[in-house]
């Protein structure tokens, strides 16, 4: 897929402001036909998209069937199942000074949305945000990540053919592309990345007062207490660390856990990275791979730094730059004010921070930025709450990783480094709606009175 130009962009953007009202006029019936279609050509290429994201970093078919196909086609069979239901306006409360009125919530669309994903699941991310901006009724520009052409042209390839490109446009630019769509004006900009990309995004749509939802990153802690399985504790963590070779939003970035499980902790770990990866973790054909050089150039200097440090390898091996593989690593007493234990990490390496007192551990995550998810590992409810009670995080999984953002009642999102605003299911609609506040004067109009003059209806209202 060829790097869009600016003259395209403007060409586009025109012809989408353009066909606004035809698509917000549109059914829900049409709207749920569209995404009927949508799962229908996903199925037909789940072989094509296994291969292209295979060909951009690696990664295993079977977990682009799970991470990227799968989730794909749950948040589409909500919406197919749900959005005339979300779409209706609803009634709320009134109270006994309105008993003359009637209140509700219209969904209006939005308008003209730009979506701007990621490279780290390349497929799943532009499909679920997209889903939710077509079934709200907008025009829809979708800026992919410039790092994974081949998935691009997939994507590419399904949309341009469902899609007029005046009601839904997909393109690929840099920096400088970017930079020049965030200068249109968008009734919403949704974007999924970086807090530092975010702040960008933020400043920009402030130039236009374009409603914008930030789906951004951080270092997720995950704590882990004394009285779990930690067999299966640890096998959840190797999981979530390690799929998609650690380039996940939600992976846990760093663990805290009881001093009084440490050596066991250690060796179930050795254990089980062996068991899940084998001898040559290379030559495992579950990892994918980190995605360019400047990424697996970022994380190699993380362990360059450890090295050079009071930092004690749990798990360590080889890593090769020709083939962009990061070996699975589990490192401990690492300085607090490491690199690693500063940015989001982002790749296969989990820091461990061992605690004696869960009060430390607490301190620990209160001094970092919000998190945009938590884990709680422990079989004692007052730790659960405790831990609940003491952190903010946009989202939390007790007893389990990660799976929080494929429930289809609850909303993703994070708080404020961590993101601003919330997707995913109803609360995606909503995101891409205009929730419109409609009061109707069933009888009288109630505001007669406070009507002129104020004098007399003062003395009809006192008498
Ligand atoms: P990124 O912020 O570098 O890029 C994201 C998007 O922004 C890409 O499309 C990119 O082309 C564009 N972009 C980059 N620089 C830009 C600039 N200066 N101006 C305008 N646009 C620009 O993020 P990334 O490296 O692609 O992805 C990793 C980050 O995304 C991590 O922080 C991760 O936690 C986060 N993430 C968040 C979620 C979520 O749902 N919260 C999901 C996946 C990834």
């Amino acid at each position: 897929m060829q790097k869009i130009t600016v003259e395209e962009i403007d060409a586009i953007y025109a012809q989408q402001v353009a066909n606004t009202w035809q698509v917000k006029q549109t059914s829900i019936a049409q709207r749920t036909t569209w995404l009927g279609s949508l799962k229908q050509i996903i199925r037909i290429k789940e072989e094509e998209i296994k291969a292209a994201i295979y060909k951009d970093f690696r990664k295993s078919p079977i977990e682009t069937e799970t991470t990227e196909i799968l989730a794909s086609l749950l948040e589409i069979d909500l919406f197919i199942k749900n959005l005339k239901r979300w779409a209706k306006p609803k009634s709320v409360n009134s109270s006994l000074l309105f008993a003359s009125t009637k209140a509700k919530l219209h969904y209006e669309p939005k308008g003209n949305t730009l979506i701007i994903t990621p490279w780290n699941y390349p497929f799943q991310l532009p499909i679920v945000h997209l889903v939710a901006s077509i079934a709200a009724g907008n025009t829809v520009i979708l800026k992919l990540s410039e790092s994974t052409p081949h998935i691009n042209a997939v994507i590419n390839d399904i949309i341009s053919n469902l899609f007029e490109r005046k009601h839904v446009a997909v393109m690929v630019g840099e920096v400088e592309e970017t930079t020049h769509l965030l200068s249109l004006k968008f009734d919403h900009i949704h974007f999924t990345g970086s807090p530092n990309v975010g702040k960008i995004i933020m400043a920009a749509a402030a130039k236009n007062l374009s409603a914008v939802t930030l789906e951004l990153g951080g270092k997720s802690p995950a704590f882990i207490d004394k009285s779990v399985n930690l067999r299966e504790t640890v096998k959840n963590i190797i999981w979530a660390k390690f799929v998609n070779m650690g380039q996940t939003c939600i992976a846990p970035d760093y663990l805290l856990i009881d001093k009084n499980i440490a050596a066991d902790f250690e060796k179930t770990i050795r254990q089980e990275i062996l068991s899940a990866f084998g001898t040559s973790a290379i030559s495992s054909t579950d990892l994918a791979r980190i995605i360019n050089e400047k990424q697996y150039d970022r994380l190699a200097s993380y362990v360059e730094n450890l090295e050079a440090s009071s930092a004690e390898w749990i798990v360590k091996g080889e890593n090769y730059r020709d083939q962009l593989f990061i070996h699975p690593m589990v490192v401990k007493n690492m300085p607090m004010n490491s690199p690693i234990m500063q940015d989001e990490i982002f790749g296969p390496i989990l820091p461990i921070i061992y605690y004696e007192r869960l009060q430390d551990a607490l301190e620990i995550v209160a001094r970092k930025e919000k998190p945009l998810a938590l884990y709680i590992f422990s079989k004692d409810k007052q730790y659960q709450d405790r831990v609940l009670q003491h952190t903010t995080a946009g989202g939390t999984t007790i007893n389990d990783a990660m799976i929080h953002i494929i429930h289809p009642a609850l909303p993703f999102g994070g708080v404020n480094n961590s993101g601003i605003g919330q997707s995913l299911g109803i609360y995606g609609f909503k995101t891409f709606s205009h929730e419109r506040a409609v009061l109707e004067a069933k009888y009288f109009p109630m505001s007669k009175m406070f009507w002129y003059p104020y004098t007399s209806r003062t003395e009809q209202v006192l008498s």
